[in-house]
């Protein structure tokens, strides 16, 4: 796992504080972020500068954003991508119970093959169901 230094300097961005704290969230959660979920964890900030945050590491192939149904839009860290290219197709997955969203890394979604004249940019999939702690919780009741 890389560090917050080593991410920040990858990219040559300058070390702030917000980019910093930003970068602290989501090496230590398991789940994907929303700008929400970023307010309420790190209140010394500003939502502009939380935004901006946010903008600047998806643009820098840090995060990469997950599209929801719920029209919040979610942050999880890339593995491997360089500046301005994301290219990962894993899968996403939110739970419908504690409405976290995850990637799963090494699940791909699966090669389309559109109609001729059509080129995909982006290409997503977001399951919909219940996670393992979500579904350990029901049996237990
Ligand atoms: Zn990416
Ligand atoms: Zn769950
Ligand atoms: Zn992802």
């Amino acid at each position: 796992m890389k560090t917050v230094r080593q991410i920040l300097a990858s990219r040559r961005l300058r070390r702030t504080a917000a980019r910093e704290q930003v970068l602290l969230c989501f090496l230590s959660s398991d789940f994907a972020l929303s700008q929400h979920d970023l307010e309420e964890a790190l209140p010394s900030f500003d939502r502009v500068t939380l935004y901006r945050t946010l903008k600047t590491f998806t643009e820098e192939g840090i995060v990469h954003k997950i599209p929801d149904d719920s029209g919040i839009p979610r942050y999880a860290l890339c593995s491997s991508c360089e500046p301005h290219e994301h290219h990962h197709h894993h899968v996403h997955f939110k739970c419908t119970r504690c409405e976290h969203t995850e990637c799963f890394d090494r699940l791909y979604v699966p090669n389309i093959s559109l109609p001729e004249g059509y080129r995909a940019e982006e290409v997503s999939l977001l399951v919909q169901g219940v996670c393992p702690r979500c579904s350990d919780h029901s049996n237990s009741k």
